[in-house]
């Protein structure tokens, strides 16, 4: 296998990356050569159409097919898989709903002037600070997670004299990831009011129990990430659908309102094979058809909650080789470990996931012959990993210009200043130009923080 032939494999790399024809790589246009040579390395680049396009697919595929069952889907971009305002506000402008889990990323939206109304808000231990901001703000829904928080909201709610849209947070038993899911996994961690146990009946009196100061829109359930396929939110979608019935026959309560979170995989290597938004779709109003037939209860309005989806396949990372070593990894196996200029603070998902990416060299084709490589960072940990098992060019040097793909999502969010190392910029690259959504860090940056 050479590395050209899947050097821009369809799904990883986003839509507008294009070999030019010396075999360098160009986004819309733009040579990742100069942009590196303007904005120095490494950088995140996002491809806006092809981000765009994403979104929008979301947002028309999930309406129609349950605009199809009778009622609607919202799309609730999950900020926590990277946000900055001015991505806020294109999703604003393309009509679609925002997930904050913070005061910090509430900021966000406010500054991008998001509109309240269509802003959901997440977490399993909100401050009573954070609550009141949220509330302040206007937004849509609270997801709340706890009895103390039905408490909190509940509280703000007299404070403010307004009435709270809340949705209950429900630990259905499935954990979905990839091809698997577990329709009884243990309810040993941290989020959600237990279904089995009782916890989520006992929530929903509890909030039906103060119809002024709040409304309760029904439940809500996130199953895991990167899936797959759709059976882990049958039997979600289910589990809460059977709960639904029982809030109506108990409370004599019609709950409007279903979330079924997000979680829905992309391609980071070449053989990765998610479902397209549009059967991903079809499917999910199949099942909630059918669970709402069966337990003979009205379809109500749902919501999905999309991070990765969006914006992962949309980014990549543009780093500068800076050794090249070949190490004797076993008797047999030779690797060419290639260090970059970035790793582990600006994309922690190797060493903390073990997740697997996909690179290739950006400045020129490289030799047809290639090497079992691995690429690393300049962090002071042997885990610090960027891609960590691929054929590459064998004549990969220092001074080329390696691109990852798929690091759109949950990597400048979990970045860090490992190693004072200052974080790269968010560069959004359209045909138009370059703008910089987020700018990179200096080392002024790092020591303003410093006391004397
Ligand atoms: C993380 C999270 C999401 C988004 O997950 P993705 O895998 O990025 O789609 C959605 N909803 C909730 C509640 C989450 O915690």
């Amino acid at each position: 296998m050479t590395s050209t032939t899947t050097r821009l494999a369809a799904d990883v790399w986003p839509s507008g990356l294009t070999e030019t024809a010396d075999g360098a790589l160009s986004l819309h246009g733009h040579p990742l050569g100069e942009l590196a040579t303007s904005y120095g390395t490494p950088a995140y680049l996002v491809d806006v159409p092809d981000l765009l396009a994403r979104a929008r697919s979301f947002r028309d595929e999930f309406r129609a097919a349950f605009e199809a069952i009778g009622t609607t889907c919202d799309v609730f971009y999950a900020g926590k898989a990277f946000l900055a305002t001015p991505l806020a506000k294109l999703l604003d402008a393309e009509g679609l709903s925002l997930d904050v889990c913070t005061r910090g990323e509430l900021a966000v939206a406010a500054k991008a002037g998001f509109p309240g109304a269509r802003v959901g808000v997440h977490g399993n231990n909100k401050s009573a600070a954070e609550i009141d901001a949220a509330i302040d703000y206007g937004v849509g829904r609270i997801v709340v997670d706890s009895l103390e928080e039905i408490e909190r909201v509940l509280t703000a709610a007299r404070s403010h004299g307004v009435r709270v849209p809340v949705m209950l947070r429900v630990k259905t038993g499935v954990e979905a990831h990839t091809h698997e899911f577990i329709a009884t996994a243990h309810e040993d961690q941290k989020f959600g009011f237990s279904l089995s146990g009782g916890q989520a009946a006992e929530a929903a009196a509890e909030v039906l129990e103060h119809p002024d100061e709040l409304q309760l829109l029904g439940f809500h359930s996130h199953i895991g990430s990167q899936i797959f396929d759709s059976d882990g939110f049958r039997v979600a979608a289910q589990r809460l659908i059977a709960m639904q019935l029982q809030i109506a026959q108990e409370h004599g309560v019609v709950l409007p309102e279903l979330d079924l979170g997000g979680g829905f995989g992309i391609a980071y290597l070449p053989e990765d094979e998610p479902l397209a938004p549009k059967d991903m779709a079809t499917q999910l109003a199949a099942i909630v058809r059918a669970a709402c037939e069966e337990a003979q209860t009205p379809v109500p309005r749902v919501s999905i909650e999309p991070g990765r989806a969006i914006v992962g396949p949309a980014g990549i990372t543009l780093y500068e080789v800076g050794t090249v070593k070949p190490v004797q990894a076993t008797d047999e196996l030779t690797r060419t470990y290639i260090s970059v200029d970035g790793g582990m603070s600006d994309n922690p998902r190797p060493a903390l996931y073990e997740a697997d990416y996909t690179a290739t060299l950006a400045n020129r084709p490289g030799s047809a012959q290639t090497a079992q490589s691995r690429v690393v960072g300049k962090h002071c940990e042997s885990g610090d990993i960027v891609v960590r098992n691929q054929q590459l060019p064998q004549d990969v040097r220092p001074g080329d210009l390696l691109a990852v793909a798929a690091t759109g999502a949950y990597c400048r969010a979990l970045s860090s200043q490992y190693n004072h190392v200052p974080r790269p910029p968010v560069l959004a690259v359209d045909e138009d130009g370059v703008r910089t959504w987020l700018r990179r860090e200096t080392i002024d940056d790092l020591l303003s923080l410093e006391g004397e």
